[in-house]
């Protein structure tokens, strides 16, 4: 597939393959950019953003509702190629799309809404008789990073709410996954003049690197993994930069639980897309009065999940994105198991198939609780009271966010209130999100914030006018 640099397509003679991580047939493949593809993708974005600037909100929102009608009318169709380039069950990358639509209709509706605000520049020490009032101005240039796992709804969560703020963008999708995403930029740019929406393809240490540097990119928005996104924090010098990077999210289970409603959450938090979701649920901390029961209904649910082709609308569990993703679940698993954990549920791993895997008495000093495991893994950490819950949800790098089962008010708000992570949900997994909502971590898991209404934020910048009436 080409790549999209000001209105034309541009194709290279090195490409980088995309695998089909079920068939592991190549489905197409992208060309290996270079610094001077990224040079003109970024002088053709600096260019066309003085065009846009001129254009009225109407006219911009009107063009990203067009967008939406033609994303909506390809939705299965790019449906089936999120499922071919990632191995996401076909529900889920029907859901995604879903979502994705929502998400540039969101942006469309945003667009509608940037306001800046009067400011009462008497109300200071010499500022009477001035009239004053801010305006939200774009940034100029968005680059947006995106990861292999969310390959369309993530990039309009970038790409749709720097538009709508009348910035330029360039897209650099994950090379596992780009091809979905390489079609959305095509479907906005129809929309628009040449180089408001430019993607680019390749190595990224190669081109992530110059995207990162250059002076003339404003913002980055980045997601994906914490080494990446502070490699890129460290280079970018003065330009914006916002991380939604990875989790490791408790679901606390305290013994005053609805004890099949936190088990639905616990199947449906761990194993969405083969646990490879930056919130998913990756440590069950439960009470060890109700441990046991509710293990022996999650071992019962978790066995009903159909693992297979992913092509296939009944699957639940498709592959992992490929075999050395698998290999490193597998080597997590395995050292939780050499140093006492419990596997009482799954551990297999057949090529870069996992299984969901259920592991007791895990300790917070193993592997699979430190780091964010990137498969379908449940460690099962047991503790007595709500206190000693919130203590282990908090012993942490991460702070994406949280899930807590309870019918008790009290240890509710305390959980609300105590846990250290940028959204806690009560009665729900942490595996929840939608488009509008604020999303974003605390500690490693990121700075700023996403939710349309929030990036859009983020994509202005704030000018002050005063005008001297004395
Ligand atoms: P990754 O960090 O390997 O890749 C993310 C993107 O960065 C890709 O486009 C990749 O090509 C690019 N990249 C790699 N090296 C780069 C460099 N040197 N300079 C610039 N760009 C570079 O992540 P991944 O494996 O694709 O995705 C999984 C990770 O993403 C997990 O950690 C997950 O938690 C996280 N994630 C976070 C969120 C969130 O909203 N917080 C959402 C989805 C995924």
């Amino acid at each position: 597939m080409n790549i999209l640099i000001n209105g034309k397509y541009v194709r290279k003679d090195e490409v980088i393959d995309v695998i089909n991580p079920y068939t592991h047939k190549i489905i197409g493949n992208v060309p290996v950019c270079d610094k001077i593809d990224v040079k003109e993708a970024i002088k053709a974005g600096k260019n066309s953003q003085r065009i846009l600037n001129k254009w009225s909100a109407y006219k911009v929102s009107n063009a990203i509702y067009s967008s939406y009608e033609d994303l909506r009318n390809e939705k299965k169709k790019i449906a089936k190629t999120i499922t071919q380039e990632t191995g996401k069950p076909i529900k889920d990358s029907l859901f995604e799309m879903e979502r994705s639509i929502e998400t540039l209709k969101l942006s469309a509706e945003e667009g509608k809404r940037i306001y800046g605000e009067s400011i009462p520049l008497d109300a200071g020490l010499g500022g009477k008789g001035f009239y004053a009032f801010t305006e939200k101005v774009p940034l100029g240039l968005v680059v947006a990073i995106t990861p292999f796992n969310y390959p369309v709804n993530l990039a309009i969560h970038k790409v749709a709410p720097a538009i709508v703020a009348k910035n330029s963008t360039i897209l650099k999708p994950s090379t596992k996954a780009p091809l979905s995403a390489l079609r959305l930029c095509e479907i906005i740019d129809n929309y628009f003049p040449p180089g408001i929406i430019n993607s680019v393809t390749g190595y990224g240490r190669e081109i992530g690197n110059e995207l990162a540097v250059n002076q003339d990119v404003n913002k980055i928005s980045f997601t994906g993994s914490v080494p990446v996104g502070i490699m890129i924090k460290n280079r970018a010098g003065m330009k914006r930069v916002s991380l939604e990077l990875g989790g490791n999210d408790p679901l606390i289970v305290l013994k005053d639980a609805v004890i099949d409603k936190a088990v639905k959450g616990a199947v449906a938090g761990s194993y969405l897309y083969s646990g490879q979701v930056c919130m998913g649920v990756k440590r069950i901390i439960i009470d060890d009065e109700i441990c046991d029961e509710f293990l022996d209904l999650f071992i019962k649910e978790t066995k009903k999940l159909k693992i297979g082709d992913p092509m296939n609308m009944k699957t639940d569990i498709g592959p992992l994105i490929d075999e050395k993703a698998a290999e490193i679940v597998e080597k997590s698993v395995q050292n939780a198991i050499e140093n006492s954990a419990k596997l009482i549920h799954g551990g297999k791993r057949k090529g870069n198939f996992f299984k969901p895997t259920i592991l007791d008495d895990v300790k917070e000093d193993m592997d699979v609780i430190v780091n964010e495991i990137f498969g379908p893994v449940s460690p099962i950490i047991r503790v007595n009271g709500v206190d000693e819950a919130i203590k282990v949800a908090n012993n942490t790098k991460f702070g994406l966010q949280s899930g807590v089962f309870t019918e008790n008010i009290h240890d509710a708000l305390k959980c609300a209130n105590e846990i250290e992570s940028g959204t806690v949900f009560i009665n729900k997994q942490s595996t929840f999100r939608t488009d509008n909502m604020p999303f974003g971590g605390f500690k490693l898991s990121g700075i700023g914030k996403e939710g349309v209404k929030y990036a859009v934020e983020d994509m202005c910048k704030t000018k002050l006018i005063a005008i001297n009436l004395r």
